[in-house]
Order: C-alpha cells, then structure tokens, then sequence
C-alpha cells in the first residue's frame, strides 16, 4: 500500500529524514514512535503530500505521489491539530467536511460510539479538548478509507472514549485497513500495534513487533524497552 524510499527532509540547517525506506503492505495496526522531534509528523505528512521531501519517493498502491494528489482521497487522516472554524457547530463541520470529501460517509455509528449527539449543535469552540478531539475522530474515520493515519488521536480522550477508539481501530483492522497511528501512549501501542516503525535520528531504528522489540533490548517492559532503546539518544 505504501512504498517509501530513501526519503529526505531537512528545515533549514535541521536534517529530519536522513533516508528512510520503509514499505507497508499487510493491513494492521502500524504505531510511528520516537522520541519528540524525531519527524513522525514529517514523515506522516511527506506520506499525505503535505510535506515536500528533499530527495526520496512515495508510492501509494504503487503510484508516486508527486504526480498526482488524487490519492489523498484514498486516506483518512486526523491531524495532530486541527483547525476547523471555532465558530461551526459539529452538526455544520460534518456536513462541510462530507461536501468537501465527497463520497459516502457513515458517521452516525461514529458519533454514538463516543457519545456525541448532544453535542451536535455546539459551537467547536464552546467544547471541551476531549469532546473535539472525539468530533476529529469522527471525523476522520467516517470515510471508509483503506488507509488511516491518526496523528496523537488519545490525546484528551477519556478511558470510555479510549475504549471506544481501540474497540473502533480493531474493526477497522479486522476490515482490512492500514491504520499508521502515532501516541505517546505506550500502553496503547502495546496492547494495539501489530508493529512499530521506531524513527531515531532521522532514520528508522526498528521496524518489528512490540515483542520483537523486547527482545532485542533483553527486558519484558515495553516501557523500559522503549527507554533503553533511547538511551544512547540522550546520552
Ligand atoms: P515529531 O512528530 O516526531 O515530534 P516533527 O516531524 O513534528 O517531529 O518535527 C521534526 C523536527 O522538524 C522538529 O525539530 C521540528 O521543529 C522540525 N519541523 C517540523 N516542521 C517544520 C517546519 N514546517 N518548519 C521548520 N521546522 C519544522
């Protein structure tokens, strides 16, 4: 589905991809760590053509990108932070992002998962950053895609709704979907993620299974797997 090859990305004097090759082809649950400033969101939005790489090519279902934004229409994406008029209720956002997209979208099972029908005539700006984050959600799950990058999407979420969002990614998997998830949660990531693409000083470290991980760095804690792998970063 996607083919990345050696992909760089610098922002000035600060190189944040420095060849990245990585090819995604089964459905699952992919999480993109690293450590803050380690270019996941670079890298997600190199993957949406929000972001021009330097060198390196992109393929989507073996097309390249940069020829043609159409595929974007393929993938489902929740930015880290979104920025929708404040002043839009969420009935109004839905139905301006279903005329901008197109398409069928079923967001009523969405919107009750995480309990959103009193809210639906709120003004964004009145809700809380836990109730817009279940609205992005929505939002971004609600097309159908085969593809879905969620970028931070725990973030504010409580335990009902975190539930709801594994209960959500794991039908979706179960469907056939590629979902590319990145969270500071490791728990998240270990009880979800099929793999880890693990980004670390502009490259990728280790691409692998949670267990993989865990036994390459000899301990039984994700956490602390984590943490070891990291080391040498803050050395
Ligand atoms: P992560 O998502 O892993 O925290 P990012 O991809 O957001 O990392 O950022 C990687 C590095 O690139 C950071 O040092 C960040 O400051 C820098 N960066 C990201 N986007 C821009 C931009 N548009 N202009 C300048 N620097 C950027």
């Amino acid at each position: 589905m996607i083919r990345i090859e050696n992909l760089y990305k610098r922002f000035g004097r600060n190189e944040v991809l420095k060849g990245i090759d990585l090819q995604i082809e089964s459905p699952g649950i992919y999480a993109v760590l690293g450590p803050n400033g380690s270019g996941k969101t670079t890298l997600i939005k190199s993957i949406l053509g929000m972001v021009i790489p330097d060198k390196g090519e992109i393929f989507f279902k073996g097309n390249d990108i940069s020829k043609s934004p159409d595929y974007r229409n393929d993938i489902d994406y929740l930015p880290q932070i979104a920025n929708f008029p404040a002043n839009l209720t969420v009935k109004e956002i839905f139905s301006m992002i279903k005329d901008l997209r197109g398409g069928q979208a079923s967001d009523q099972e969405l919107m009750a998962a995480f309990g959103l029908s009193p809210f639906m005539d709120k003004r964004l700006n009145t809700l809380s950053g836990g109730t817009k984050q279940k609205v992005n959600i929505v939002l971004s799950l609600m097309f159908n895609s085969k593809l879905i990058i969620l970028d931070e999407p725990t973030t504010g979420l409580d335990p009902v709704a975190l539930i709801r969002l594994k209960e959500l990614l794991l039908q979706e998997k179960a469907a056939g979907k590629t979902i590319l998830i990145t969270t500071h949660i490791m728990q998240f990531v270990e009880e979800m993620a099929d793999e880890i693409v693990f980004l670390l000083e502009g490259k990728i470290h280790f691409r692998g299974s949670v267990n993989g991980l865990k036994e390459r760095t000899h301990t039984s804690n994700f956490e602390k797997a984590i943490a070891q792998t990291l080391t040498h970063h803050y050395a």
